[in-house]
């Protein structure tokens, strides 16, 4: 192939690389930014059963703790009623600790029912808990990969951006200018491969005549209807 041409598609390569890189340095974040987010809604979903089993078990010690007051208090009452004369006051106190009785019975059979809804519980919690485990540690890898994948870009950029000025050094300015200004008109892309009679670069028909000189000619040829400098590649041909 035409040596110039063969400079422009290294040329063209490293652009598009450089390109390439950067649209990863905004990107990556962004991919990484999301994941936290879908993580965090994931973990705050499974967590629910958790919750839960916290409220449940702090209304059990709230349960407890009024048993233990009603006890004391019945305590306390019964103390009273050994030095009560009057007959209408020991009946009241009577009263008291029936009602005090009455009121623990209640809270006995709250305290069962928690247990029971705590043991199932307690079941679900231990499933989530090592759902979210499993789905930390993926989170964790997937992460990872894209962290080191991004800490590996600016080194990226600085080889391609080497590689580039070792090219440039080889390209006419004629020629160079002739390139960059194509390249800034078409998206990045001044030098583009044709085969079928297609322009890789628009996808637009080459001119059979065209076509024809491009497989043979030692001109650097443009697309009339991009106006990318063409070459011919063989897409069946193994590189
Ligand atoms: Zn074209």
């Amino acid at each position: 192939m035409k040596e110039n041409l063969l400079l422009l598609i290294k040329l063209q390569e490293c652009d598009s690389q450089l390109v390439k890189l950067s649209a990863k340095r905004k990107k990556l974040p962004e991919d990484i930014d999301k994941l936290d987010k879908e993580f965090s809604s994931f973990k705050e979903g499974i967590e629910k059963n958790k919750m839960k089993y916290n409220e449940l078990k702090a209304r059990h010690t709230e349960s407890e703790n009024k048993i233990k007051k009603l006890n004391d208090g019945m305590v306390k009452t019964k103390e009273r009623m050994l030095e009560v004369k009057n007959n209408k006051e020991y009946q009241a106190m009577l009263k008291e600790i029936e009602i005090a009785e009455s009121s623990r019975g209640d809270i006995e059979t709250l305290i069962i029912s928690i247990l029971e809804e705590l043991d199932k519980l307690s079941i679900l919690v231990k499933k989530d808990d090592e759902t979210l485990k499993q789905s930390r540690n993926e989170y964790e890898q997937e992460k990872k990969i894209i962290e080191d994948d991004l800490n590996t870009i600016d080194a990226d950029v600085v080889d391609w951006e080497k590689k580039r000025i070792d090219l440039q050094k080889s390209v006419s300015d004629d020629l160079l200018a002739r390139y960059e200004k194509i390249k800034k008109r078409n998206k990045g892309v001044g030098v583009i491969s044709v085969w079928k009679a297609v322009c890789n670069g628009c996808h637009m028909n080459i001119p059979p005549q065209l076509y024809n000189e491009l497989q043979k000619s030692n001109e650097l040829l443009s697309c009339p209807n991009c106006n990318r400098i063409i070459y011919f590649q063989d897409m069946e041909k193994p590189a």
